[in-house]
């Protein structure tokens, strides 16, 4: 343990100076009391310094982390550009996932690839001696048909099949250069432990943290962080959206549709008839389950019969129980469409994770953290290319531009009220206490999974954005190194959430990743 690294500094201390990042907008004065007095902000990392009058060790540190972090910022854009550029898809990521293995091999990472039976999911450790294990996860694969220029317009580029709609190439860039840092840090500290960043494919519908949790590779890692962009600085914590992904093909008896259709059999029928039943379904299902689907295959020509077709459904809800008995109720339903059809069914689950376990004593480290680093602070030019984006976006996107600058509230969110989303990082917290946060990648009101969410996420706005999640998450990584104590409250607060009778088991059950899942043919997955 590195001495001298107390709990983190509040950051409550009042006047005569306060602590801001570069270009806020800030008052020169402020009234506090009686008194008017003139207000000097510091840069956040000198803050620290003059927090207590006098640094101690641990100001110090966190101090030296933060710069760091700041080395790293230019290869983090670069990154980040670069795998912006590859935008490969779920389990094609091999460009991505080698772009990074080879910086964390650069800065003295030992690299071992291809874990999971995933060939580009990695683990990158760095052991300093006996002591905690803390992973910091990585994502970096690209979602299809979000092409877009780093423009602040609809521009869709010729010829790219996919994009970063949901920034995962700042994640494994941000994650990378979180971890280099803190690796920095505990060579010239000598902070025993182990640091591990874990390179995750196929976020996007692929599952790909899923066969890493279950064939158990976390089961020895103390704490797991991670972090996804966005359009707001938050380190609240909540559970998400448990999720079963599961394709339905049907095959029936081609024939001329004019000539001799009592000789075929329409597998296209028995789509649209199972469609029709679980739309009626929809009422009688627990409130706030979503059900959704697309038709994948549908037939070629309207002249014949189609002997072959494929729909693919997700069932969500926090209840990871009423997701998997709303997609059996649906096998039921595409049985008797099959039946009413006189076609055959079968289907595949190509994904499936849980809801997330949220963890309240590392998400409240987290924000204190997150809320040292501050928010993301634009150019002028990074703020024209928000005012054009933002007009862009549907019904104005309901969030202020400026609100980057600043960190949300925390909260702990147990029963979902929030929750809209799925994340296979759900499954890695209910073997490891796990913390997440968000960070402003993207111009407020940018909805994931847009071209204005790819767009940002290929220029510096993203890439600033990158950086707070990075150096929150290596001033997490610090405080976990050097407090014992607060493993043991995460994982005592670990053990009371997951109850004591619990045993994980992959909703993928023991099925291989789908690694052709993105592939034309594949088994085929979305997000
Ligand atoms: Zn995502």
């Amino acid at each position: 343990m590195s001495p001298g690294y107390g709990a983190p500094t509040p950051l409550t201390a009042g006047p005569p100076w306060q602590c801001a990042g570069p270009g806020r907008t800030i008052p020169s004065v402020f009234h506090s009391g009686a008194a008017l007095m003139r207000t000097t902000y510091l840069p956040a990392t000198a803050c620290l310094l003059a927090l207590s009058g006098t640094a101690t060790a641990a100001d110090t540190q966190k101090t030296e982390i933060l710069q760091l972090v700041d080395q790293e910022a230019p290869q983090l854009a670069d990154t980040a550009h670069k795998i912006w550029g590859f935008a490969e898809v779920g389990y094609q990521e091999a460009k991505s996932s080698a772009l990074l293995q080879q910086e964390l091999k650069a800065a003295g990472f030992e690299v071992a690839a291809g874990v999971a039976g995933e060939p580009t999911g990695f683990i990158a450790s760095f052991k300093n001696g006996p002591g905690p294990v803390i992973a910091i996860l990585a994502e970096f694969d690209a979602l299809p048909g979000l092409a877009n220029e780093a423009a602040p317009e609809h521009k869709p580029i010729p010829g790219q099949p996919a994009g970063h709609g949901c920034g995962h190439n700042i994640f494994g860039a941000a994650s990378v250069a979180s971890g280099i840092a803190v690796k920095a840090w505990m060579i010239k500290h000598n902070v025993k432990g182990e640091l591990r960043v874990y390179g995750t494919p196929a976020e996007e519908g692929g599952s790909g943290k899923v066969y890493m949790v279950r064939d158990g590779y976390f089961k020895d890692v103390d704490v797991a962080i991670h972090w996804h962009p966005g359009d707001a600085n938050s380190a609240a914590q909540g559970v998400s959206l448990s999720n079963m992904a599961v394709k339905f093909r049907f095959h029936g008896t081609a024939a001329h549709a004019a000539a001799a259709p009592w000789r075929g059999r329409s597998a296209l029928d028995a789509v649209e008839i199972f469609d029709v039943a679980a739309n009626f379904m929809r009422e009688h299902v627990p409130d706030k389950t979503r059900i959704h689907y697309v038709i994948t295959s549908g037939g070629g020509a309207p002249n014949v019969v189609p002997d072959f077709a494929e729909v693919f459904y997700y069932t969500r809800r926090v209840d990871s129980k009423v997701v998997v008995d709303t997609m059996n109720r649906l096998k039921r339903a595409a049985q008797g469409a099959a039946m009413a059809t006189d076609t055959t069914m079968e289907n595949e689950q190509v994904g499936g994770v849980y809801s997330l376990l949220p963890n309240d004593t590392l998400g409240r480290v987290m924000d204190a953290n997150l809320r040292l680093v501050g928010g993301v602070h634009w150019t002028a030019e990074e703020k024209a290319f928000a005012e054009t984006l933002s007009k862009a976006l549907p019904a104005g996107g309901g969030k202020a531009i400026g609100s980057e600058s600043q960190v949300e509230p925390y909260g702990l969110d147990l029963k979902g009220d929030a929750a809209n989303a799925s994340t296979d990082s759900a499954d890695v917290s209910w073997v490891v206490p796990t913390v997440g946060m968000r960070a402003a990648t993207w111009v407020p009101g940018t909805a994931a999974h847009s071209w204005q969410a790819t767009a940002a996420s290929g220029m510096s706005i993203g890439a600033k954005g990158g950086v707070v999640a990075a150096k929150s998450m290596a001033l997490t990584a610090a405080d976990l190194f050097t407090k014992p104590d607060l493993i043991k409250q995460a994982k005592a607060e670990f053990a009371m959430r997951r109850g004591p009778d619990f045993v994980y088991a992959a909703m993928v059950g023991d099925r291989k990743p789908a690694l052709d899942y993105r592939k034309a043919g594949g088994s085929g997955a979305g997000d």
